[in-house]
């Protein structure tokens, strides 16, 4: 059994008496421990999908199992408290609170579940280590660069041990170093074993999962494999280039 299993699953927006089919049926199996990009137009159907995988949003029809769980026979509370406890969600543009600090921003997660304050801050303190801010714990967005605060948000989204992560253009507003930066990151989460779903429009981003979806008109036009290039290494290159 995949991790998540999606079958023909549909979205359609009604605008104004217009139907807008977001997405047309798409059928996809995601295993633990995958890293996989999201490609596609804009309008073709990412984000839809995105949404529905991360139990933000309900199809139109078709089914989807999240760790086994059928998500369609939950009520409102129980999508709320599946998407709490599996899914950590990372954003373009961060999302982070503007005016709490870096430890307040990555406990949030933990205030909805309902973890006692001692424990919040013990985890948030190990999940900002994890990504290589254990000194900026105090620190509030604005202090922060777009890189740092990115990793904030991806320090909130590992928080409570998601069995997925699932970010939307989480490079977009990053310039190209940042972003390898933030793909090193993400690849050595991987390799610890987190799984790990991407949108991005940029080739040079999806270089470095494991599969690439390609997504065209709400529908799934190319899923491959590919061996993954070392974020890590591409940044050293970029470090010797820049030296030499
Ligand atoms: P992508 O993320 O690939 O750019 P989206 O999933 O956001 O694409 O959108 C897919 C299609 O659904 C587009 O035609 C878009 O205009 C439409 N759409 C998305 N969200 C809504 C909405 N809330 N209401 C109406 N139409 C929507
Ligand atoms: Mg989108």
């Amino acid at each position: 059994m995949a991790l998540l299993e999606v079958r023909k699953l549909t979205r359609v927006y009604e605008l104004g008496g217009e139907k807008v089919v977001a997405l047309g049926g798409v059928s996809l199996d995601i295993e633990a421990g995958d890293f996989v990009a999201v490609m596609g137009p804009s309008g073709s159907g990412k984000s839809t999908l995105m949404n529905l995988i991360g139990c933000l949003d309900r199809p139109t029809s078709g089914a989807y199992r999240l760790d086994g769980i059928a998500v369609e026979t939950l009520d409102a509370d129980g999508l709320a408290a599946l998407r709490n406890r599996k899914i950590g969600f990372v954003f373009q543009q961060f999302n982070l609170l503007p005016r709490a600090d870096a430890r307040t921003n990555v406990e949030l997660p933990m205030v909805y579940a309902g973890v006692p304050p001692q424990k919040r801050h013990e985890k948030a303190a190990a999940a900002l280590a994890r990504v290589g801010l254990v000194d900026r714990q105090g620190h509030r967005p604005m202090q922060l660069s777009g890189g740092q605060q990115q990793r904030v948000a991806i320090a909130r989204a590992l928080v409570n041990d998601p069995s997925i992560v699932l970010a939307d253009e989480p490079t977009g507003a990053l310039d190209s170093r940042t972003a390898l930066d933030i793909m090193a990151l993400f690849q050595a989460l991987n390799a610890e074993g987190v799984t790990i779903v991407i949108v991005t429009h940029d080739p040079e981003v999806a270089r470095h999962a494991r599969r690439v979806v390609r997504f065209r008109d709400g529908h799934i036009v190319a899923d491959e494999r590919q061996e993954p290039l070392d974020a890590r290494e591409a940044l050293a290159g970029l470090d010797g280039a820049a030296a030499a």
